[in-house]
């Protein structure tokens, strides 16, 4: 019995020596591994160097003879180093110095939101298209439908920059006379349009193609309804005027925009 007891104490004693000694081998193990990986991303900086020789000691002192305080001590200093190399180079980024490789990816970031910002604000920006008219379901005559019409874009503020473009046109006057419309004043169609209204200067045209009711703007002149049709080619467009004088004063070039159409609604 005694025998055995002694067997077990001494055994204990032996397995308590091995773990001690595991124990200590991996601490060493552990605080070695360490300095590489202070010394290379950390302390780049020459005084770090200094404070990282105690942990960087040869190997051979790291034995069992060293104690617990001594182990927590190579620990601290390790600390203390790391510590010190990072201040080192937090103080050397608020120099504004930043290194190439640490280029921060906000700014490019910021830029692209701010040219969304921008793009957002551009197609905010773009010019909004004329009014629409309103008009009645039913007219009881086309005269009282025409001047609805006209009179509905008398607050349009002449921007001609949304306006669908119809192109430069030769323009030209005619009046209810019998060379220019073919009808005597007797005639129970005198004066009276294509679209069955009367002509009405200021708001009378002719025009080939084009749907009856669309609202043209000729820069220099004004707006005109196409109400009429003509003898007119390559889209020429034809304005009625009261007498032969105004008609010649208004022949020429201009740009023409298509301020409504019916074909839209
Ligand atoms: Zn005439």
């Amino acid at each position: 019995m005694k025998s055995i007891k002694e067997t077990i104490i001494f055994s204990l004693i032996i397995i308590s020596i091995c773990m001690l000694g595991t124990i200590y081998a991996i601490v060493e193990e552990k605080s070695t591994q360490q300095e590489p990986e202070t010394i290379s991303i950390e302390a780049p900086v020459e005084t770090t160097a200094s404070n990282i020789e105690p942990t960087a000691a040869p190997k051979k002192e790291l034995s069992l003879s060293l104690t617990d305080s001594e182990i927590q001590n190579m620990i601290k200093t390790s600390r203390a180093a790391d510590e010190a190399a990072r201040e080192e180079y937090q103080a050397l980024l608020n120099t504004g110095y930043v290194r190439p490789w640490n280029q921060p990816e906000e700014p490019e970031i910021n830029i692209e939101s701010e040219e969304e910002i921008i793009e957002e604000t551009v197609l905010e920006e773009e010019p909004v298209s004329t009014p629409a008219p309103i008009l009645k379901d039913s007219y009881n005559s086309k005269d009282e439908k025409w001047d609805d019409l006209f009179n509905s874009f008398s607050d349009w503020n002449g921007d001609t920059s949304s306006l669908e473009y119809y192109g430069n046109k030769y323009i030209t006057g005619y009046d209810a006379c019998y060379s220019c419309c073919g009808k005597s004043s007797d005639d129970p169609n005198y004066g009276v349009t294509a679209s069955q209204s009367h002509v009405k200067m200021g708001r009378t045209c002719a025009v080939n193609g084009l749907t009856f009711g669309t609202v043209l703007y000729i820069e220099g002149i004004g707006i005109r309804i196409v109400e009429d049709r003509g003898g007119m080619k390559n889209g020429n467009i034809d304005v009625y005027c009261d007498t032969h004088a105004q008609c010649y004063e208004l022949t020429g070039i201009y740009n023409v925009y298509i301020l409504w159409s019916p074909d839209w609604v």
